[in-house]
């Protein structure tokens, strides 16, 4: 299929990964250009839900859906929403119909990928914004065994605390572990000064900022490990469009940066990869027009975006408000009740 045409992918995330296992799989060998040496020179980062018209749609067409059954976590999908004296709002077992939301760890989710695939290895945008909230990423690894009373709050899936604009967001992990955030509505000139030089000082800083919480959960906060890593949240603005340009196209984060609040992310950046590789396969195969096909992508690509990076907008004001708990709780009452 055209030898002729080259592609490059810039940056071998979740939706760089999903386009490229799309476009091998029709006989497409797209360069996948990466920052990172290795798929595990980081912290990958926590749990991802994957939703079924987004997450799931683009691992059946990136055709690794049995492998991601054997790593998908289905006591993942609990949900507990607490307030700051640890008392349970709402819970949840999770995993009904159109609300079925597997987990996965997002470093196993790219090794199936990568795993699936042969590999080898400057846009214009508008600029990312800082949203006014940091997180403060905080762990215990081998919780049953290290902290069996966190390991018994937070359960097996999320637990959430909210109170007065702050949130306590834990959540269990594949390998044991459990990873927390800790919100901080800080502005940029405080987080730059936020240079934690030691493990106890970090936690005596969110201590003090969580000094009106229950104890069972402050002890989340001083019984974690030493690493200790805060992470502002940046958004692009809503809507977020561009004129469409030949030869270059912008998919994930890069297209549609919003803040984890809705926990739409990583789902749409993968969609954005089946979905692109599709259409390209498609254009190559018929003889369609490249840029036709990308700025019909493109449009597409923003039809399914604003709606959830306006919810997640919607969801980082009012979550992180003084009536945080109360707007948790009803966006969870109004999901379940959707699917009963
Ligand atoms: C705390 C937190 C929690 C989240 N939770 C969820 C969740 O529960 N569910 C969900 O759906 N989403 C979640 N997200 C969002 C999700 O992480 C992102 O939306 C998703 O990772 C985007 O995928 P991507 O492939 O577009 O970009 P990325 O995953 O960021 O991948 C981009 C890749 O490009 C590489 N790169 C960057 N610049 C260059 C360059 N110049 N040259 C070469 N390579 C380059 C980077 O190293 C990286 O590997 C969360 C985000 C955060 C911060």
């Amino acid at each position: 299929m055209s030898p002729s045409l080259s592609i490059a992918i810039i940056g071998a995330g979740l939706g760089g990964l999903t386009l490229a296992r799309v476009l091998q799989m029709h006989g497409l060998q797209p360069v996948v250009y990466e920052l990172e040496s290795s798929a595990t020179s980081r912290n990958q980062g926590g749990t991802l839900d994957m939703h079924v018209e987004s997450g799931q749609h683009a691992l059946r067409t990136a055709g690794v859906w049995t492998e991601f059954q054997k790593l998908v976590r289905l006591q993942g999908q609990e949900f507990k929403l607490r307030d700051n004296h640890a008392n349970v709002v709402y819970e949840d077992d999770g995993g009904k119909g159109a609300n079925d939301r597997p987990e996965a760890d997002r470093g196993s989710l790219k090794q199936v990928l990568l795993d699936a695939m042969d590999v080898s290895a400057s846009s214009r945008r508008a600029k990312p914004v800082y949203s006014g909230i940091a997180m403060v990423e905080i762990r215990h690894a081998n919780a049953d065994l290290n902290h069996p009373e966190i390991a018994e709050l937070v359960g097996q899936g999320n637990n959430f605390c909210l109170h007065n604009g702050q949130c306590i967001a834990s959540q269990r992990n594949g390998d044991g572990s459990i990873r927390t955030y800790i919100t901080l509505r800080i502005s940029p000139q405080e987080f730059s000064e936020l240079k934690f030089p030691d493990a106890p000082s970090a936690r005596s800083y969110l201590l003090a900022k969580y000094s009106d919480w229950d104890e069972r959960l402050r002890d989340v906060i001083r019984k974690c490990d030493d690493e200790i890593t805060p992470r502002e949240i940046y958004a692009l603005p809503v809507p977020h469009v561009w004129e469409s340009k030949p030869g270059v196209t912008l998919i994930g984060d890069a297209a549609h940066l919003m803040s984890p609040f809705a926990g739409e992310g990583a789902n749409l950046a993968m969609w954005d990869g089946a979905e692109l590789g599709l259409a390209l396969v498609d254009a190559i195969k018929t003889g369609k027009d490249l840029h036709t096909v990308t700025a019909e992508f493109e449009k597409r690509m923003y039809a399914m975006s604003l709606p959830k990076a306006e919810e997640s907008a919607h969801n980082l004001t009012t979550f992180t408000s003084e009536n945080g708990l109360e707007a948790c709780l009803s966006f969870f009452l109004k999901i379940s009740s959707q699917n009963p």
